[in-house]
């Protein structure tokens, strides 16, 4: 034993403290129920254990990968449950214990190929993300030209790489090219995460050779989410070999990722290189025109398919296209939210109803805040704060402050206990009988209505 691995074990606990493992492992079964368990953590054994962290054995490589990229957390937080001081899980591969019975548990089958992997399954395109529907803007212009080239020029940039971040139009993307060369070419369509589905299923079944035929026999290859190979050797071992039999026979490969070639940790440098050898373009945030482009298509399509105009006007749809700053797959969710309030409201929305509808994509600092709610309201009524949220009883201060309540519960996502705190400690029952109050009389008296309106829109109009 050298001297580093003494001083390790130095560190190993005394007998009286050891991690109770089998009551760690019962515990699993009950949490994650008897098929993971069986499937994948059964055979998983502690082998050494330190003051903040334990190894634990697993039988192979492709065991590690996904038991890291699913249950790590799981396993950790059970342990910390038993020890406290452990923080952290290191594996081991002991693949020289494995036997054929034990490498592919009895129950695998159950959970991995639920999704029915078949020639057909893998080429999933979508027909409804096509080039035709793909909006332009200044973001995606430089990644929707590559794309087109690719399509006239094959295997000419070899390659052709898009990252950018979520919900920007990546998969959109390159399912459009599939589409588009699927008609004269041999197209495979796959996510990196299926692609390990079935890398890990032919293992299994011992169908290996099936499996690289399968893959290499494509002349277009696309693979989508490639970060997802992150930290996982065997099946970047794969990849490498998968990428280079189709490289070497001129397939074009396309692939999508949410970063660049080379911020992809935790991959293999030759598999970076091999990435970024081609074309690598980005998808950037949408700014505010592609947003608004976005929209009226939308618009377009609901006015198509309902024969009806979706009831928004145009400071609404400039609202969404600015203020809401999110990726395009929050924009079209967000807009089909309005449109959804809309037509049960049966109104025509305004800028104002919209944040309110919008409140938790806003967060409560987007919208408004408590501080600013009382603000406005004590200012309106010509009080101080001070009298607004003594213990004063009077109508003329109990009033507004009953009113800053209900706003504070409308206008953001404060809990009752949160806003009954900010008004000088008062308790959350205090705050329920203000909204059921305020909402009462907003029915009946058409000052209070009016006044609660006029705050309102004071409030939200910047
Ligand atoms: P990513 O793969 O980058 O996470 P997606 O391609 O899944 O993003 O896009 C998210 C959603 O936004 C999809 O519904 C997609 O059709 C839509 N989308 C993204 N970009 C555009 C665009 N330029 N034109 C039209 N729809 C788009
Ligand atoms: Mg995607």
């Amino acid at each position: 034993m050298d001297e580093k691995s003494l001083k390790i074990d130095k560190q190993a606990l005394s007998e009286e403290n050891l991690l109770e493992w089998d009551k760690v492992q019962e515990n699993l079964k009950i949490n994650l129920g008897s098929q993971i368990y069986s499937s994948w953590l059964k055979n998983i054994s502690l082998l050494k254990e330190y003051n903040h962290y334990v190894i634990l054995g697993v039988q192979t490589r492709f065991f590690r990968d996904w038991i890291t990229s699913r249950y790590a957390d799981k396993i950790l937080d059970e342990i910390k449950k038993h020890k406290i001081s452990i923080n952290r899980l290191e594996f081991q591969i002991q693949e020289d214990k494995v036997d054929s019975q034990t490498i592919y548990p009895q129950t695998f089958e159950n959970n991995v190929t639920d999704i029915k992997e078949s020639v057909l399954n893998y080429n999933r395109l979508n027909p409804n993300l096509n080039f035709d529907n793909f909006v332009l803007g200044e973001s995606n212009k430089l990644a929707y030209l590559s794309a087109k080239k690719i399509c006239t020029q094959l295997s000419r940039y070899n390659p052709l790489f898009i990252y950018g971040g979520v919900g920007l139009g990546k998969t959109h993307l390159i399912n459009s090219i599939g589409l588009k060369l699927k008609e004269d070419n041999n197209v495979m369509f796959i996510s990196a995460e299926r692609f390990m589905y079935q890398f890990i299923k032919s293992i299994k079944k011992n169908e290996m050779v099936k499996f690289k035929d399968f893959f290499r026999k494509a002349n277009v290859f696309i693979i989508d989410d490639i970060q997802f190979i992150r930290g996982k050797e065997g099946l970047q071992e794969e990849f490498f070999h998968t990428f280079n039999s189709l490289f070497d026979k001129s397939s074009q490969i396309i692939i999508s990722s949410d970063r660049a070639p080379n911020k992809l940790d935790r991959v293999q440098d030759r598999i970076k290189s091999r990435l970024s050898g081609g074309l690598v373009v980005d998808i950037g945030n949408p700014d505010y025109e592609l947003k608004l482009k976005i929209l009226k298509k939308k618009i377009n399509e609901f006015e198509n398919s309902f024969k009806e105009y979706p009831n928004l006007n145009e400071s609404v749809i400039d609202f969404l296209a600015k203020d809401t700053n999110s990726n395009i797959r929050e924009l079209i969710g967000v807009f089909n939210r309005i449109v959804a309030f809309s037509k049960m409201s049966k109104k025509q929305l305004s800028v104002n109803d919209c944040k309110i509808i919008l409140k938790d994509v806003y967060k409560n600092s987007k919208i408004t805040t408590i501080e600013k709610i009382q603000n406005v309201t004590s200012n309106f009524y010509s009080i101080s704060l001070e009298e607004m949220l003594s213990q004063r009883r009077s109508r003329p201060l109990a009033r507004p402050r009953q009113i800053a309540m209900y706003l504070a519960k409308k206008l953001t996502t404060r809990s009752l206990p949160e806003i009954g705190r900010k008004f000088s400690n008062r308790d959350h029952t205090t705050v329920i009988h203000a909204v059921k109050t305020i909402e009462k009389l907003s029915l009946n008296n058409e000052e209070i209505k009016k006044n609660v309106e006029e705050i309102k829109s004071i409030i939200l109009s910047d």
